[in-house]
């Protein structure tokens, strides 16, 4: 149901309630008793920024909004947990880039608590099954769908990167390109060719630098090793190339899947997950994790890219 739709349901019923219904000889209610509802004010529930670089950047479960009309999500499985202090340091991001070098991502921020709308997931589960909210749900995604059309009209290839908080036992960001951590402990000559199934497969085949297969993944240029090497731990990376077989790893989720390049296409996704302390604790964690996300993204869409802020 769209917006528009929900609004106009909502609507009729009102007026078929307010103004009673004559073959049955009812009369309306007094003026003024009943009031209309208000509607969803879902516009105020995502935040866009509109941005100066092919980067598209998602904080999907930093939201702190819990409006007392819309259920808790109860439903089998579901996470309710919000990524604490996310939403903080994807605007501590953009802001970083704007201060470096005068460009700043897209940035698409849901508002709503995780207990009431999950941004990472498919409708249902998102919206934990509660009608009400599908229109919500569409109008996110379609703020996204703005988001990496801008982010490709600055350039023709875009980056959408989907921002998390993990609460697991190793302090290390956790990059997801869509390749399980059993995938990723093969050895390189089985790993290799499933990179092109990957969430950047469409990098595997087009990186200006040249890079591709294991090497996109852990080698020098790769993102992890980006960020190890500027102080913040990473796996996949050079000196972490796989989480051990008892390690917890997220190898990305719903946004990464559905904005990613596992078919191909100009629009790559990467799902960090950000451990908590010394990256989003306090703010001065996350002013230092900011610039190094500014540090090792510019660096990435440079070599793999070709962009550089001119
Ligand atoms: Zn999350």
């Amino acid at each position: 149901m769209t917006r528009r739709t929900l609004a106009g349901a909502l609507l009729a019923g009102v007026v078929a309630c307010a103004t009673g219904d004559p073959e049955r000889g009812t009369s309306p209610p007094p003026t003024g008793v009943v009031s209309p509802p208000p509607p969803l004010p879902i516009t105020t529930w995502v935040d866009l920024e509109n941005g100066t670089m092919p980067l598209v950047l998602i904080a999907p479960h930093g939201g702190d909004l819990t409006p007392t009309d819309l259920p808790d999500r109860t439903c089998a499985g579901c996470v309710t947990v919000n990524d604490a202090n996310t939403r903080a340091l994807a605007l501590a991001i953009a802001t970083a880039f704007d201060v470096r070098v005068n460009r700043r991502p897209f940035l698409v921020v849901n508002r709503l608590q995780r207990r009431k709308f999950d941004g990472n997931r498919d409708l249902v589960e998102a919206t934990g099954g509660h009608l009400p909210l599908e229109p919500f749900w569409n109008l996110y995604q379609s703020r996204i769908d703005s988001a990496v059309a801008g982010a490709r009209r600055v350039h023709p290839r875009a980056l959408v990167i989907d921002l998390h908080g993990h609460g697991h036992a190793v302090p290390r960001l956790e990059i997801g390109y869509l390749t399980s951590a059993a995938s990723l402990r093969l050895a390189d000559g089985l790993l290799g060719p499933l990179v092109a199934q990957s969430s950047i497969g469409g990098l595997h085949r087009a990186a200006v630098s040249g890079d591709s297969g294991v090497v996109l993944l852990r080698g020098p240029r790769a993102l992890g090793t980006r960020f190890r090497t500027l102080g913040v731990p990473a796996v996949p990376s050079d000196v972490d190339p796989a989480p051990l077989v008892d390690q917890d790893y997220f190898n990305g989720g719903y946004n990464t899947s559905r904005r990613g390049s596992t078919t191909g296409g100009a629009v790559d996704a990467i799902q960090i997950e950000t451990h908590y302390a010394g990256v989003r604790d306090t703010p001065e964690s996350r002013f230092a994790f900011a610039e190094a996300f500014v540090t090792a993204l510019l660096a990435y869409l440079q070599d793999h890219y070709g962009w550089r802020p001119i």
